[in-house]
């Protein structure tokens, strides 16, 4: 019989997290800090918009590239917010979540063996979406002693006459760092100099705590080779609606427009009516719940220090990504046992990257009486496991 499945999917690794999964849906009273996705329900005022568009019969299809109204509102607030400015009707499309943005914007730019630079630790979409859309996924290291902060001499070190584009995210998922003006203008001078495009996921870019987030097409020169990446899940709780946007030159934004209008169509009538709310009056709430974050942040990374398990300072999003050294344990020994003894879910760190090896992924997007329970229950399972000097050696060379 022939194979019936296409090569490149047959060769596609599973998602690293989903035996994980599995495992956690068959015990009981876990505290899930595993999932990347905000723990509030998504604002009344978003839900009731979606509500009163069905109640009002709006339940067709949109225009390919979106609601105009949502369209104009995208760009209104991009404008507000970071002064770079996008015509509604050219640039900026809406997208079944920054998933499709990101499917789209890959297989619109690469041709056959077209390398991406993929800073590691990174999103576990980024290696795989490249790989379907024909691309290849080049790692670069992000590293602890550096905040993972991306550098650009590491990035110049990877490129190729073949390096097309470079995907960043920032904040990030799962470190939470995120790029200050000099990061940013040294990556966009390298942008530049090499002519890449630059793919700038900044899903998470309102929930910054350190410092303002900074918008990658707002750098001169930036903007006509950036396709900004960005949607609803996190800021506005909305990950089950399924919205997100893409924008960028018109080029480059009608070449994705034509795919989606033979793949996706559009996105759903009434999640864009939520979003529009969300744009229009949803920023007190987004605020609020940003705020939460905020607190949530500041407790756990210094409880996680506290109980060993060192952890660098999360810029945004929120996730915190500590050292599980002290242990002596790989992080998939390490999330598979606290899981067993101590009922915690955490995302071993090498499901992002070769490099999140030594490191597991904590969502503190949990309430805090979930978050003081699991320290504590960390905290056990670190006492327990601590490597004696010997074992630590062991591990650290047969590695
Ligand atoms: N990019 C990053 C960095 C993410 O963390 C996620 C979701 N976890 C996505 C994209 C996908 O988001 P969406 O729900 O908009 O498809």
């Amino acid at each position: 019989m022939k194979p019936r499945i296409a090569h490149g999917v047959q060769s596609l690794p599973s998602s690293g997290i989903r035996r994980f999964f599995d495992l956690v849906a068959t015990l009981d009273d876990v505290i899930s800090l595993g999932v990347g996705e905000p723990d509030f329900v998504t604002p009344w005022r978003i839900r009731e918009a979606a509500i009163y568009s069905l109640e009002h019969g709006f339940t067709q299809y949109t225009s390919n590239a979106g609601l105009p109204a949502l369209r104009t509102a995208i760009a209104r607030m991009l404008a507000q917010t970071y002064g770079v400015e996008y015509h509604p009707e050219s640039e900026v499309l809406v997208t079944v979540g920054v998933s499709e943005a990101l499917d789209l914007a890959l297989r619109a730019i690469l041709n056959p063996g077209d390398e991406v630079l993929i800073p590691e630790p990174c999103y576990v979409s980024y290696r795989p979406c490249t790989t379907l859309a024909g691309g290849i996924p080049v790692g670069v290291p992000t590293l602890a002693e550096e905040s993972f902060r991306v550098r650009a001499e590491r990035l110049a070190a990877a490129i190729t006459p073949r390096t097309r584009a470079l995907m960043l995210n920032y904040p990030n998922n799962p470190t939470g760092a995120s790029l200050r003006r000099a990061n940013l203008q040294a990556i966009a001078d390298l942008a530049e100099q090499h002519d890449l495009i630059v793919l700038s996921d900044e899903i998470y870019a309102d929930l910054s705590y350190a410092a303002p987030h900074i918008c990658l097409a707002s750098l001169p020169g930036m903007r006509d080779r950036t396709l900004l990446l960005n949607g609803f899940s996190k800021a506005y709780a909305m990950t089950g609606w399924r919205v997100g946007y893409a924008c960028g030159p018109a080029d480059l934004i009608g070449a994705m427009t034509k795919i989606h209008q033979y793949t996706m169509l559009c996105a759903s009538m009434p999640s864009q009516q939520a979003a529009l709310e969300a744009l229009r009056n949803g920023q007190g709430d987004r605020d609020e719940m940003v705020a939460q974050y905020s607190e949530r942040r500041r407790l756990f990374v210094r409880y996680l220090n506290e109980i060993g398990l060192p952890c660098h300072e999360p810029d945004g999003a929120f996730y915190a990504f500590p050292s599980i050294g002290s242990t002596g344990l790989s992080s998939e020994a390490f999330a598979e046992q606290l899981l067993r003894e101590e009922r915690v879910a955490v995302v071993p760190g090498n499901a992002f990257g070769a490099v999140g090896e030594g490191y597991v992924r904590c969502s503190y997007a949990a309430s805090l009486a979930d978050l003081l329970e699991a320290v504590a229950r960390m905290e056990r399972f670190v006492r327990r496991h601590a490597a004696s000097p010997a074992r630590t050696a062991v591990t650290a060379t047969s590695q």
